[in-house]
């Protein structure tokens, strides 16, 4: 293995799948719709500058998030494209995000009161107005406060407001009843500004890719950049092939012939029937590989071979189709061949959405990043605390 770390474990992230996942978006959206890449949680756990930039050089302009550290994570590695910060930021470190030019999300009267107080001059900083049409999350619902806001803003030379946006909290259901709903709401309350901001967005991936002239002049491109569907219920009607970023990959560091009777991890849930060869692999539930993915199936020379018995802290066992020497390589996310686990499998098997997969997959597996089929760069992403190292 190459790079800095030493560890048969690792996850690969096709760059080129990305660019060609937002380079599909640009071509199938009009030109003068823009790309808000997000890569908020470290690009959905894939590594936020590698996809950041891959996304920029593929058609983005401008990048999401969803905390201040994050923006600013970015801006240390190098980015310079502006980045908006979907969540709250804390009023007190408006200066902070006025120094490193970060756009931040107004939802509420209060918060820019107090932002105020922190912020009387110095560099304007650049505010999106969030209204809440429906998701009940962020967001401003009243008219009232909406115009408060809007003068607030403008009377103050510190802030200026550049976009208002809103959410969609059903986008991907078939039925759209409820996303038509949200959508009138929003040109309802467009009414209430006195002018148009430069942008203004609603479309994630699903809004984007399935009502591309319903997003105004923005797209907040998420889980799709990644190649992966916002929902099973919109995989056939996708308006362009997605190819999916992220697979996940070990080595069998011990294999063995276990004989009727014997029995195989903690609890000795596991008995074996007939003469079997059993593989360990080295990943476990602290690389967020959970306890929960017992019995489900990983791929060994294209061929599926079962999880068995319990999945430990650092490590698993496998049920080996035939003998296999040591270093065979395991993929648990991904392609071998013919065959593939897709994120979608491991997802549908939690009981989850697709979305939660990567994410979990933690910093103690190391990325390695792909580019033109070459391998790019090694990053070991670490995150100690709540601070990216
Ligand atoms: C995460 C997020 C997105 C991206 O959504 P996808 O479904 O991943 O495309 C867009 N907007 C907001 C406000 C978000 O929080």
């Amino acid at each position: 293995m190459v790079g800095s770390f030493h560890r048969d474990t690792w996850v690969e992230v096709d760059l080129d799948a990305i660019f060609h996942n937002v380079a599909s978006l640009r071509t199938f959206l009009r030109k003068e719709t823009a790309i808000m890449a997000v890569v908020k949680a470290n690009a959905y756990g894939h590594g936020d500058v590698q996809v950041a930039q891959t996304a920029l050089e593929a058609g983005a302009s401008y990048l999401a998030v969803a905390f201040l550290d994050e923006a600013l994570a970015l801006r240390k590695k190098g980015i310079e494209a502006p980045i908006l910060v979907l969540g709250a930021v804390r009023p007190e470190d408006i200066q902070l995000a006025a120094r490193e030019r970060i756009t931040l999300t107004v939802f509420q009267q209060e918060w820019l009161e107090k932002a105020k107080q922190w912020h009387q001059d110095g560099p304007p900083v650049a505010l999106h107005l969030k209204m809440d049409t429906g998701m009940g999350r962020l967001g401003v619902k009243e008219e009232e406060e909406t115009k408060r806001i809007v003068a607030m803003i403008d009377e103050h030379s510190a802030f200026s407001l550049e976009g208002v946006y809103t959410h969609f909290a059903t986008a991907d259901e078939i039925d759209t009843q409820y996303f038509s709903f949200q959508y009138e709401n929003f040109l309802r309350m467009l009414n209430w500004l006195p002018y148009q901001p430069k942008w203004i967005h609603c479309g994630n991936s699903a809004t984007s890719l399935r009502f591309p002239d319903k997003v105004f002049n923005m797209v907040r491109f998420g889980i799709a950049m990644y190649g992966l569907t916002p929902s099973l219920a919109l995989k056939p009607h996708l308006p362009f092939e997605l190819k999916e970023a992220f697979s996940l990959h070990s080595r069998i560091v011990h294999v063995k012939r276990l004989l009727p009777g014997e029995k195989v991890s903690y609890g000795a849930t596991y008995t074996v029937e007939k003469e079997e060869w059993i593989g360990t692999v080295p990943i476990g539930y602290a690389d967020g590989w959970i306890r929960k993915l017992q019995n489900f199936q990983v791929l060994v020379n294209g061929v599926k071979a079962p999880i068995i018995g319990r999945i430990c802290m650092d490590q698993m066992m496998i049920r080996l189709p035939e003998y296999v020497p040591v270093g065979t390589k395991v993929t648990l996310i991904g392609k071998q061949g013919d065959a593939q686990v897709t994120m979608d499998d491991v997802a549908q098997y939690l009981g989850t959405i697709n979305y939660e997969i990567p994410c979990t997959i933690s910093y103690r597996v190391p990325r390695i990043f792909l580019k033109k089929q070459s391998i790019m760069e090694v990053r070991n992403v670490v995150l100690d605390g709540n601070r990216y190292v």
